[in-house]
């Protein structure tokens, strides 16, 4: 590695699918850039998320770069959803066959990055107190990337083992014999528990707020399908792309009470079948209408009475907020695991966590004597991953303070006040989490590698989101997001899930589409909305 104290065109923070492929394009702008990694390796996301189920729930065949017609061509993955070692082996082919570990100095934290405004300057001080700086800062630092453990009393106390769903052992963990128990039920539950449930003694399930989940239908990859697929990939996913979250999957325009309910019990049950998160798309006001949403959840839940065969269990299974507005899960086996002899489910609505001690949890009913406990409580989204760096733009101002009230940006991707600052498809304002990341990602670095290239030619220094076209950019977020049901249940896409963090719909609900023509439009007017100046001093 070179020495420290060493200055670039850009700096990356981050060595996932945003840092990889953000460092690719920037060095073939002929820029000097290094990539900083928290990890000891690549991947961002699976990298960590290494417990026993974790998945992808875009299918294989869509969740993969498409700058390189080479490696999509090359690349076969085996199943129709991808499991977390398999991505986390492309991610590892791709830096390998574009070379880019070089650039990327791993185990290292970053812990601020303040910009200089006589010199024009980023310097950015890792964990171990080196300083590097940079004209450009690019925060690939992920969107469900900022562990979130709830401040459960006596969390600490707990003798046995302790571990998060996000900070997974790499060597894995045995729990034959151990009576384990999961606080949670989101994604990285609804994938764990089936696995977890087979090795344990016993597993308890501690649940706040069920989930509503459909079966993922997981199978290998056809190599017919996959042929057929590739032989015009271009063509499937420039289909893909013109769809509302640039998934694969039929979204219908049909409103949901206008057929009767023996139709639309064909329609879910054929989507159930399918299995695919665009379930949601079967009809088309299932998440702007609450009776609409309201046959989708009495769908589900008449699932859930089916599959569990203790009516008890199953009624406490039951979620009631409107599906979709917390993230859909798509599962294997996830409600059927609680006929298991050896899983208790432990509803938290009717007997809440008192506090967690040195045997185990104990609610408000009794204590559950425990070997091993798991974190799946998720993320600090969003904001999360930005807000734990200390980060300064113009007059010193900390980006925790800019955001107090609420995150405010330009198209996701730049915030007023924090010049030659790119934030990576993680940004609140921009689709990425509502969208195939991937492609997400893909469209934000190359939309900043236009404006870093734009600048270059006309020898300009400095662009920033400009006050105005944040505040109208944040105002079209917010009216986007009224008409649908999403704000009105808690969830990480308001930031419900961390107390104090401001209650707001941080995605771009208006699709994707609709998205990359805006930013189409925003560049073809000179990048309109953004204040560029200044002289292109060498760095
Ligand atoms: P999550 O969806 O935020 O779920 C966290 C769970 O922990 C929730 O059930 C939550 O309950 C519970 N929880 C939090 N604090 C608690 C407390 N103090 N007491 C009891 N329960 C508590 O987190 P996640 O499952 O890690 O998933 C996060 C996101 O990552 C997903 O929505 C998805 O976008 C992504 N993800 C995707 C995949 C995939 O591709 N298949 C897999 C995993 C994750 P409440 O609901 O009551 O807050």
């Amino acid at each position: 590695m070179p020495n420290s104290d060493a200055s670039f065109d850009s700096i990356i923070v981050g060595a996932g699918f945003a840092g990889l492929y953000a460092l690719h394009r920037l060095r073939g702008l002929g820029q000097s850039v290094r990539a900083f990694e928290t990890g000891s390796g690549v991947g961002g996301t699976w990298y960590w998320n290494r417990y026993p189920g974790a998945r992808c729930d875009v299918e294989s065949m869509q969740y993969s770069y498409q700058f390189s017609d080479e490696l999509a061509q090359e690349w076969s993955w085996t199943e129709r959803y991808a499991a977390q070692p398999e991505i986390l082996r492309y991610a590892n082919h791709v830096a390998d066959r574009f070379d880019l570990k070089k650039d990327i100095q791993f185990n290292t934290k970053i812990t601020s990055a303040h910009y200089d405004e006589t010199t024009g300057l980023w310097t950015v001080t890792t964990e171990g107190g080196e300083r590097f700086t940079a004209r450009y800062l690019i925060m690939a630092t992920g969107c469900l990337s900022a562990t979130n453990f709830p401040a459960i009393k006596g969390r600490e106390s707990f003798a046995g083992a302790t571990y998060h769903t996000s900070r997974w052992p790499h060597e894995g963990v045995n729990f034959t014999g151990k009576r384990v128990g999961i606080i949670g039920t989101g994604s990285s539950a609804v994938q764990s528990i089936p696995l977890i449930a087979r090795e344990a003694k016993h597993l308890f399930v501690f649940q706040r707020t069920p989930t509503y989940s459909i079966p993922a239908h997981n199978k290998p990859l056809d190599p017919e399908e996959e042929q057929r697929i590739k032989s015009d990939y271009r063509g499937f996913r420039a289909r893909i792309a013109q769809l509302a979250f640039d998934v694969d999957g039929e979204f219908s325009d049909t409103l949901t009470l206008s057929v009767n309910e023996a139709e639309r019990r064909r329609v879910y049950d054929a989507r159930w079948s399918y299995g695919r998160l665009s379930w949601l798309g079967a009809f088309g006001d299932l998440i702007t209408d609450f009776k609409a949403n309201e046959t989708g959840q009495q769908y589900i839940r008449n699932k859930i009475n089916e599959i569990v065969k203790d009516p008890q269990v199953a009624e406490a299974l039951m979620p009631n907020h409107a599906v979709g507005t917390k993230r859909l899960c798509i599962d294997t086996g996830y409600y059927e695991t609680f006929n298991r002899p050896n899983v208790t489910l432990v509803d938290l609505r009717r007997t809440p966590i008192d506090e967690i001690v040195t045997e185990g949890v104990r609610t408000s009913d009794r204590l559950y004597e425990l070997d091993a406990l798991i974190f799946a409580t998720g993320f600090d989204a969003m904001t999360g991953a930005l807000n734990r760096i200390d980060i300064r733009g113009v007059k010193g101002r900390a980006l925790k303070d800019a955001w107090a009230a609420g995150p405010k940006t330009y198209l996701g991707v730049a915030t007023a006040g924090f010049p030659n600052l790119f934030m990576i498809a993680a940004g609140p304002g921009s689709p990425g989490v509502l969208s195939n990341m991937i492609p997400s990602i893909e469209q934000h670095v190359n939309f900043i590698t236009q404006i870093m290239a734009h600048m270059a030619e006309r020898q300009l220094s400095r662009i920033e989101a400009t006050e105005e076209a944040q505040e109208t950019w944040v105002q079209h977020v917010n009216e986007v997001a009224a008409p649908t049901l999403f704000p009105s249940t808690n969830s990480w896409y308001v930031g419900a899930n961390i107390p104090g963090k401001p209650r707001i719909f941080m995605p771009y609900i208006g699709g994707y589409p609709v998205y990359v023509e805006k930013c189409k439009d925003v560049a073809s007017k000179n990048y309109e909305g953004f204040a560029l100046s200044g002289s292109n001093r060498q760095v």
